[in-house]
């Protein structure tokens, strides 16, 4: 209403745009379809003015988050890098000199060349949250150095393995809950800026449908506010609250014993008989793991048809010994009083009542609701049904409950849960997207062999199966430079990015030469001891020289890390290139159907003379490969391959007739999954609205390991060369190995002071230790955890300099429950300083209620440091707002052994960020800025505007 009473006038269909080009979002891991609208400006060139979600697109079906419509500013941003920059400060400084694409490619391969002729592994290339790892892993093979990763191994690598390991496949992007059907749904520790919309949509749905949400987080925030129950965990004990349930179940009887026996290896026999094989499958002569027959009475192989297998009993082996089947050994496991809901309550900070409830609500939906689906289907061993079983029970987890010491056994007490339940594969159950599930054994194994200019000898990272495949020279020593696949963390499949640079400037093991960076923002909020890093980033030698003597990075923004760099590659914005969202890396496939996606320039690249020269990485990739000559970067004549990234993800072929894109291959377009490369393949995608999608034959879709006709349609797809169907892994045989060689035998054992640690943790049946962390330090006088969200509104440190985002999280206080605020005299705006064994920060606080007692949060990565992405050097985000990770180091506290242990998941290597204890205190009375203060970068960028506004002429 007007201040005269008339209504405003408001047009409701503006002109917006002149055109609309459809792509793909990222603004976050989600992968959205968009719709960009461009409208024309009188020079002639298309302008963004709005994004909305593409409603065709498999991914979101039209919704669009906050994120996503920001993208407009995030591709405006006065924090874009502009030309390449060569450094001429101090590294650290920001000072840096814009040079020419060919100056700045020369010096890159000047660097390269020699010391892969030299030795290959002075290269170290880590990439960080970039969706090409198909393509940069696949270079950084055919260059040929082993020191390849990227950032899983500080991100979320325990749910993977975890994943992989027992289920063949992981949650997040590799499967989903069946939202039509599920009927209750738990999700733990999910951050809402990954397969973000895919859930706000699936809880929709579930709600709409009547059913209930679980949300188990120390944290009431994002999902579990929307939750109908929540449950304030302590962090780093849901594993103990898991197992705690799977106590329940099997107290109760409340398993799926059908399912049990069919699908996993649950009745797999276990030879109990002294010795080397202790502990390991009982196999026959074609090594086939065997089960007991109960038919029969006789062991047989566990895939022949119409088997009746024994959970439990003692049995002779073939050899004339003993064995248990798996099942049996769980169960005398986990019904052990430790187990217990009464002996895990006070840990956990739940009541054993609400446990308990809690295991009764899932048998409860589990085995009373269940549905089934009239569809018949044939299994691997060529047993027919008649219908689809479903169990309306599903669940989601994420960083939460991986990042902790203790984080991979977790991960694998929550699969085991779900594999109980009867709920992974079914209808109304938690569903892999294809290409996953993959058993362990369709996965590589890591490879170090590098040789002087020839490729790798295989992928960089794998899964490996025992001790033998562990990535260690002869000697012993580690052979990458990130120590992954060592004895102290054998499955750190994802490798170590979190230790590169540690290694790298304490030349341990060995010294590299060019540390070559993408997308990963170490010298801020990617590492753990943040301080620590920028100066082992600058640390020199006696000599004078760099300890790590170059550094190449290449980011789109000016971010901390750009000014720790000598020679800098500046990276497109998302909308201004060519990407390929491929089945060979992180699928957007859903559970019925698979697709893949790609991202073009829909907006013309700025061009040099208009101050702004960027390309994007993948082609400025593909360019060096050529110019280094690598195998498959250049023809037989030496010339390059390939024009640039877009030509790439036409014309290349990983396998005959496999590319980076499964959609409209062949000559003519008319196949797709295997096919000739098809050249007007990228026309047919645009024209399609970026992506393609194919659904499962309705025989394929649920049991998707055990299921005959989904196992012909993936060799179909070129998912597989042959049908791969495995059971799910209960019992994880390649842990045992890892034990055994801890006990003493093999060839291959590990040091003796890591014995003990491997003997307890590789626990082939899921185990629970307190997070390491905690257990090294005085819990009085570190009474509090500290623990961090990723906020809905951000993807990481990107968003905090996007105009309209910075207005939803312009500073970050430390939540703190009202207990612990008045335990302290401190109220909403006070200052208060926090104290970790490692570190001390001062911050502003405010009250949280919604949060477990013990612990404080904070939003991720909003802090920024002075002069970083183009803001005010006194904007909030540098004067209040603020980083845990100067509190947390990648080392564990001494422990008076003599050796400093690694803050991380003794399994797979994974960072445990999640396991910080802290002590609070009200801050003396001064200044309220938050402290440390790490001084002022150069901005090679300059500073933003002091207003952005958006409409006529702006920009
Ligand atoms: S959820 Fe992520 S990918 Fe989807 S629109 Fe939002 S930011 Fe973009």
């Amino acid at each position: 209403m007007m201040a005269d009473g008339s209504e405003p006038k408001l047009d409701t269909s503006p002109h917006v745009s002149d055109e609309v080009r459809k792509t793909t979002c990222y603004m976050c891991a989600c992968r959205c379809g968009i719709d960009v609208h461009l409208r024309a400006e009188p020079d002639g060139k298309m302008k963004v003015r709005y994004i909305e979600g593409n409603r065709d697109h498999p991914v979101n079906r039209g919704v669009l988050c906050a994120k996503g419509s920001a993208g407009i500013m995030q591709h405006y941003s006065p924090a874009r890098l502009r030309k390449p920059l060569k450094r001429t400060g101090p590294r650290g400084s920001g000072e840096f000199q814009e040079i020419e694409w060919d100056e700045a490619l020369a010096i890159a391969t000047d660097w390269l060349e020699p010391i892969r002729r030299d030795d290959p592994r002075k290269l170290a290339f880590f990439t960080g949250r970039d969706q090409s790892q198909s393509l940069t892993s696949w270079w950084a093979q055919q260059y040929g150095t082993p020191n390849y990763a990227a950032h899983g191994g500080f991100c979320s690598v325990n749910m993977a393995a975890a994943g992989i390991y027992t289920l063949g496949g992981s949650f997040w992007e590799f499967g989903t809950p069946d939202w039509e059907r599920t009927r209750l749904f738990m999700i733990f520790g999910v951050a809402e800026d990954h397969d973000s919309n895919p859930i706000k949509i699936g809880i929709g749905k579930l709600k709409t449908n009547g059913g209930k949400v679980i949300g188990v987080n120390p944290v009431r925030t994002g999902y579990n506010a929307v939750a109908d129950e929540w449950v304030g965990i302590t962090p780093g004990t849901d594993g103990l609250f898991i197992l705690a349930m799977v106590h329940e179940l099997l107290r109760t009887g409340h398993v799926d014993l059908d399912y049990l026996c069919r699908w996993t290896n649950a009745p797999w026999l276990i030879d109990r008989n002294p010795g080397e094989t202790f502990g390991l499958f009982v196999r026959d002569g074609d090594g086939k793991a065997l089960v007991w027959d109960r038919a029969t009475n006789r062991a047989q192989p566990f895939d022949k048809p119409g088997l009746k297998p024994a959970l439990k009993g003692d049995f002779p082996t073939p050899g004339g010994g003993r064995s248990t089947p798996v099942f049996e050994l769980m169960a005398q496991k986990y019904l052990e009083p430790e187990y217990s809901p009464e002996a895990v309550a006070g840990r956990c900070g739940i009541a054993a009542a609400t446990i308990r409830r809690l295991a009764a609500e899932l048998a409860d939906v589990a085995f009373n609701q269940a549905i089934e689906i009239d569809q018949p289907w044939t299994d691997f061993r060529g047993e027919r049904h008649e219908s689809f079983i479903g169990r309306p029970v599903s669940f989601h987890a994420m960083r939460g409950i991986s990042a902790h010491s203790n984080g991979f056994q977790t991960c694998r007490a929550l699969h085991i849960l779900q594999v109980l339940l009867g709920s992974v594969e079914c209808p109304g159950g938690f569903r892999f997207k294809p290409p996953y599930p993959k058993p362990v054994e369709a996965h590589p194994t890591p490879h170090r062999g590098a040789r002087s200019k020839g490729p790798l000898n295989g992928p960089h990272l794998g899964f490996p199966r025992g001790p033998g495949d562990l990535a260690l020279a002869d000697d012993g020593s580690p052979a990458r430079i990130d120590k992954a696949f060592t004895w102290e963390s054998p499955l750190s499949v994802h490798g170590m990015m979190h230790m590169v640079i540690s290694n790298a400037a304490a030349r341990d093991p060995y010294a590299i030469e060019v540390l070559f960076m993408y997308m990963a923002n170490m010298a801020w909020n990617s590492s753990m001891n943040t301080a620590g890093v920028m100066e082992m980033l600058t640390a020199k030698d006696e000599s004078g020289e760099y300890r790590i003597p170059k550094i190449i990075y290449s980011d789109a923004y000016s971010s901390e890390m750009v000014a720790y760099a000598d020679l800098v590659l500046p990276d497109t914005t998302y909308l201004e290139r060519h990407d390929c969202i491929s089945l060979l890396d992180r699928p957007i496939c859903e559970a019925d159907a698979v697709a893949d996606a790609i991202r073009w320039p829909v907006v013309d690249p700025a061009t040099q003379a208009e101050g702004r020269d960027v390309r994007g990485f993948q082609s400025v990739l593909i360019d060096l490969g050529a110019r280094l000559g690598l195998p498959g970067f250049v023809d037989d004549e030496g010339k390059a391959k390939y024009r640039d990234y877009a030509d790439y993800m036409v014309n290349h072929q990983r396998r005959p007739g496999v590319g980076p894109l499964a959609g409209w291959r062949g000559r003519d377009g008319d196949q797709f999954g295997r096919g000739e490369p098809n050249p007007e393949q990228l026309e047919r995608y645009i024209e399609n609205g970026g992506f393609w999608m194919e659904h499962l034959p309705d025989e394929a879709r649920f049991f998707k390991p055990f299921n005959s006709a989904y196992q012909d349609w993936a060799v179909k797809m070129g998912f597989f060369d042959k049908p791969q169907p495995f059971v799910f892994q209960l019992y994880v045989e390649p842990m045992r190995k890892f034990q055994l060689a801890a006990e003493g035998h093999g060839e291959r054992q590990p040091p003796d002071h890591l014995r003990d640690r491997i003997k307890a943790s590789f626990d082939p049946l899921p185990v629970w230790w307190e997070p390491f962390e905690q257990a090294a330090v005085d819990s009085q006088e570190f009474p509090l955890h500290a623990i961090t969200q990723r906020p809905a509104a951000m993807y990481h440190s990107w968003g905090t300099q996007n105009a309209w985002l910075r207005q939803i999280h312009g500073q970050n206080p430390l939540y703190v429950h009202g207990s612990v605020m008045e335990a302290h005299g401190l109220k909403d705006g006070d200052w208060a300083c926090l104290t970790s064994p490692h570190g001390r920060i001062k911050v502003p606080v405010a009250r949280n209620d919604a949060l477990n007692p013990h612990t404080v949060w904070t939003w991720n990565a909003i802090g920024k440091r002075e002069g970083a992405w183009a803001l005010d050097p006194k904007a909030p985000e540098t004067q209040k707002g603020f980083l845990l990770n100067h509190l947390i180091h990648e080392l564990l506290p001494p422990k008076g052994d003599g050796l400093r242990w690694s803050n991380s998941d003794p399994i797979t290597g994974q960072a445990a960020w999640y396991d910080l204890r802290v002590r609070i205190e009200k801050a003396e009375p001064g200044a309220e800025v938050s402290e440390p203060r790490l001084g002022r970068q150069k901005s090679p960028v300059g500073q933003g505007p002091k207003d952005v506004a958006y409409g006529e002429g702006w920009e």
